[in-house]
């Protein structure tokens, strides 16, 4: 390959590279990504920036940590590659770790990202009734907003309608409920006045659909990327109970909430219940390597503790549970042991949304949403109709961040132009002074985005 300088980068990328979620327009340069340091990343033209988005919600602990780039080395060294039809001392090591994060007994299926993760989970469910003999429950509820991954089953059970209409028609057999939308409520109810509707209506999904055809459901603790959707504080317990009275198998997408973002291993001990299945990937290697994980409740393996052959997993990858990648994950888990860093997230979290509060009385931030350390400000042309920020103004504050050095997210809905809440997902190796910073800059730009007379 000839070496090439940033312009010649960008050209290259413009002739051969097609990327996500990206308009195709010259005046849209996209960053050539070149260095990373503790929580920042630099670019090929020297342009440095504070990451408030760890990536895509996984580089917790930020972009330079040796000791994983070791420990990957190290493994590839000794054995680089053997696939999971036999097994591997750092896939059997970070099984054991799983369950002392998970706090129960599971089992373990490695995958290679998110997507995957949930797929598996979603043939389990199947399988499992099929060995319980009931093969007629194969439905699967999932929630409007949330985000399950790009596959056809996951993007089946995402419920976020402009990522999957291009692509229809999907995986058959996906169901889904309003989401605990507190600030929009579905049910037209005031936060902190309701009878938990949103819960509810799983049961009422179940029982017009008939129990006996409905596997499972997925459900986030937290609508993560849809645009952090927290729940009433009851919320999942009383889906917990829903799904054991009807049979319902209850599988927990961790792969944002889960290796601390909560403040807690995964984001559903902070509602003190156990799920039967739960999907993890993203920050199970900080985002070094490509790697998920599936568990299963040991009890719910029971059905497939036997030889015969329809108890076999069918689902084979070849990468899945790949060592170096195991490997990584294990030094991961240790370095957030040693370091405390599920308690600093919870911390850091904490600062987060003190700091933010204040910007509450912004008129054009209609509300603010935290769980552990990730937050969501949505913003609102109009606080007393809650009529959504334009796409522009919420872009607007976006550059106006990414210009004073922080990048930010943001999420929403593109299809009916709620595409207006803005996302923080910083790692937590950062300092209390980043934090600040990360939330100056945030409130400055919402300002100067207002002062300048962008139409919101
Ligand atoms: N589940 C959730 C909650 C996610 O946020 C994502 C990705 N953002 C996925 C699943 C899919 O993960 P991946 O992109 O690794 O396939």
């Amino acid at each position: 390959i000839r070496a090439v300088g940033k312009e010649s980068l960008v050209e290259l990328d413009r002739q051969y590279m097609w990327h996500p979620m990206m308009p195709y327009s010259a005046s849209q340069q996209p960053m050539v990504v070149a260095h990373g340091e503790g929580p920042y990343i630099t670019t090929e033209d020297g342009n440095r920036y504070l990451d408030a988005m760890s990536g895509l919600w996984c580089v917790n602990l930020g972009y330079s940590q040796k000791s994983l780039a070791e420990a990957a080395s190290e493994q590839m060294l000794e054995m680089p590659y053997y696939p999971l039809t036999h097994t591997h001392k750092p896939g059997i090591r970070l099984a054991e770790k799983l369950n002392q994060w998970l706090q129960g007994s599971y089992r373990i299926v490695y995958s290679n990202s998110g997507s995957e993760a949930n797929e598996v989970s979603f043939k389990i469910a199947r399988q499992y009734y099929e060995q319980m003999g009931e093969p007629n429950r194969w439905k699967i509820i999932a929630r409007y907003r949330g985000y399950h991954g790009n596959t056809m089953g996951a993007l089946a059970a995402t419920g976020q309608f402009q990522r999957k209409y291009k692509y229809e028609p999907l995986a058959p057999g996906f169901l889904h409920v309003p989401p605990p939308d507190c600030y929009r409520c579905p049910f037209g109810h005031q936060a902190g006045l309701c009878q938990h509707e949103c819960a509810n209506y799983y049961e009422q999904v179940i029982n017009w659909e008939i129990p006996e055809t409905v596997a499972a459901i997925i459900i986030e603790p937290v609508i993560s990327g849809g645009g952090v959707f927290v729940p009433p504080p009851e919320y999942l317990q009383r889906v917990r109970e829903i799904c054991n009275r009807y049979g319902v198998l209850m599988i927990v997408d961790e792969v944002i909430c889960g290796f601390g973002r909560s403040g807690q291993p995964f984001g559903h001990q902070n509602y003190g219940i156990t799920p039967d299945i739960v999907t993890m990937a993203k920050g199970i290697t900080s985002g070094y390597l490509p790697l998920s994980a599936t568990a299963i409740r040991d009890e719910l393996f029971d059905v497939f503790r036997h030889d015969s052959e329809y108890a076999h997993l069918r689902h084979v990858n070849t990468f899945g549970g790949h060592p170096v990648a195991c490997a990584v994950a294990i030094k991961t888990l240790e370095i957030m042991e040693e370091e405390h860093l599920v308690d600093r997230a919870a911390q850091l979290g904490q600062q987060l949304k003190t700091k933010l509060t204040p910007l509450a009385n912004h008129l054009h931030v209609g509300d603010l949403r935290h769980f552990g350390l990730l937050a969501g400000i949505e913003l609102v042309a109009d606080k007393e109709t809650k009529a959504p920020a334009s796409p522009e103004f919420t872009a607007a504050v976006i550059a106006e961040c990414k210009k004073r050095g922080v990048l930010i997210g943001k999420n929403g809905d593109t299809v009916r132009n709620f595409n207006n809440i803005l996302t923080l997902c910083p790692p937590f190796i950062i300092t209390d002074d980043e934090l600040d910073h990360i939330v100056t800059v945030v409130k400055e730009s919402i300002a100067k985005t207002t002062e300048q007379g962008v139409t919101a």
